[in-house]
């Protein structure tokens, strides 16, 4: 019999605590999992999944202008929001309890409460202590707030995702993932969308093309990208709030959400009682395996700050699980990881963009594609979809996929597992498309952009 209440005891029930505390009782072992909120975290409760119905929501405003096009008549209707927050929630509540269900029947037992570590085999849970031979922290990241004065006015994604009301105008500072998918749900639902940013583009990151094509559409969508900007004060009026920028111009808005970022949530945890190490960044420091500096202590997803995706975080999760209890000692491949940005419309990428294929490999070739989708030919929209393949001469193989519009996340999850098979361009190009479909672009690009580098 162990000398431990577990054999395993995970910290955070969210994406990948919960896998790897599935996967750990499945294979028969004695497994906790503490969790501070409701089970499911942030991609299921404050991330992906709302996000996403949110957006789903926000497209319709275009759909029903783009229908007339095919003959359709005027749809006047205007989003209630209360009532999709409503549906909304009571989904994530559906999703919850799934989630539980899932670690229930599999045996795990949910303790409630944040767990604080104690040592190296100790966790505390709202004042009762547990032992564990292993522990995971998988309590993922939180939203950062720079310190700006008045910067209690504003919001993260947390709160816009139950917004009591639709903001008439709102203000969105930050300039990545979620600045640039919460401006085109606003947007879509009506409100008057600013997106203050202080580079001088949005998604820094992200192929430089893809950025100024996915700027120039959101501008077409009414969104006014404010670059080289920064907020120097917030202040609440009567029945408004003010920004002060970096310049002294002022702009009144009925919200003002911060997306500028997260952290790894690691306040409270006693990793410096147990001797667990952090980065300059503050992320826990792990090995290849996922080992923190105590060795019976582990840590997955959003808290190492790795690469934060939920995918990546499942990941981790079956592979420490392997690496611990199984027989399998694979690590996660993070190359070519396909992800895509759902903003309007939507990005998908996988593998390399320019400049660091450039950096890399030196010449490249590289291939484009911009199109009005056959769609549009009839809504009339003015919008274009953008398509980029980059090609390391020596070897023929694809090395990196771009793309905007629409259906970009659903082509991108193909195009990566060409990418993880190390595909060739002579393979795509061997390969017949399907047609009609944006998608069969990726197999018909055969002029390379002449070299301008
Ligand atoms: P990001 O790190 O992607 O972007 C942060 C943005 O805020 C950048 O534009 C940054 O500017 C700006 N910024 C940072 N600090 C300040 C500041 N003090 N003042 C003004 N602007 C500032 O963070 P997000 O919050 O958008 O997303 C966090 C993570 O969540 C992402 O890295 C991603 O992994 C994950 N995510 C993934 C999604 C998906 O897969 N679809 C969706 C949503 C989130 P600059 O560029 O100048 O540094």
């Amino acid at each position: 019999m162990s000398q431990y209440d577990y054999d395993l005891l995970t910290i955070g029930a969210g994406s990948g605590g919960v896998r790897a505390s599935r996967m750990a009782a499945q294979k028969g072992k004695r497994v906790a999992v503490c969790e501070e909120d409701r089970v499911g975290g942030t991609c299921v409760l404050r991330g992906c999944v709302p996000k996403k119905l949110l957006v789903y929501a926000s497209e319709y405003s275009s759909a029903f202008e783009d229908s007339q096009g095919f003959g359709w008549s005027a749809v006047n209707s205007k989003i209630d929001w209360p009532q999709l927050i409503d549906t909304k929630n009571r989904e994530l509540t559906r999703l919850n309890g799934i989630y539980n269900n899932i670690l229930s029947s599999n045996g795990v037992e949910t303790i409630e409460g944040r767990g604080t570590l104690i040592d190296e085999h100790t966790v505390e849970v709202a004042g009762k202590r547990y032992t564990a031979e292993k522990i995971i922290i998988a309590v993922g990241g939180w939203p950062t707030l720079p310190d700006v004065p008045g910067i209690e006015h504003a919001i993260t994604s947390n709160e816009a995702l139950d917004l009591p009301e639709l903001p008439r105008r709102i203000v969105i500072v930050g300039g990545g993932y979620i600045a640039v998918e919460f401006a085109g749900i606003f947007a879509g639902m009506g409100s008057e969308v600013t997106e203050i940013i202080r580079a001088d583009r949005i998604l820094r990151g992200f192929d430089d093309d893809l950025r100024s094509e996915l700027e120039r559409e959101m501008t077409k969508r009414g969104i006014n990208i404010m670059g080289s900007t920064t907020v120097q004060c917030i202040t609440k009026k009567d029945n408004h709030y003010e920004i002060v920028l970096g310049d002294g111009e002022t702009i009144e808005t009925d919200a003002i959400m911060y997306a500028t970022g997260r952290k790894p949530k690691i306040n409270g945890l006693g990793l410096e009682q147990a001797g667990v190490e952090i980065s300059d960044k503050g992320a826990i420091k792990v090995d290849d395996n996922y080992k923190t500096s105590v060795d019976s202590i582990y840590a997955i997803g959003d808290v190492t700050d790795r690469v934060c995706l939920t995918p990546v975080a499942l990941a981790e999760g079956m592979a420490l699980v392997e690496h611990l209890f199984g027989a399998d000692n694979k690590a996660v491949d993070y190359d070519n990881i396909a992800s895509a940005v759902f903003s309007q419309p939507p990005l998908g990428v996988v593998g390399l963009t320019e400049a660091q294929a450039r950096e890399r490999y030196g010449k490249i070739d590289v291939y484009t594609s911009g199109f009005k989708a056959m769609k549009h030919t009839l809504s009339g929209r003015d919008e274009r979809t953008f398509m980029k393949l980059i090609v390391e001469p020596e070897s023929d193989k694809v090395i990196g996929a771009h793309m905007m519009g629409p259906d970009a996340a659903e082509i991108m999850q193909g195009i990566g597992i060409a990418m993880k098979c190390g595909a060739t361009k002579a393979q795509f190009d061997a390969t017949i498309g399907i047609h009609p479909s944006a998608a069969e672009e990726f197999v018909t690009m055969r002029e390379k952009r002449p070299d301008t580098e």
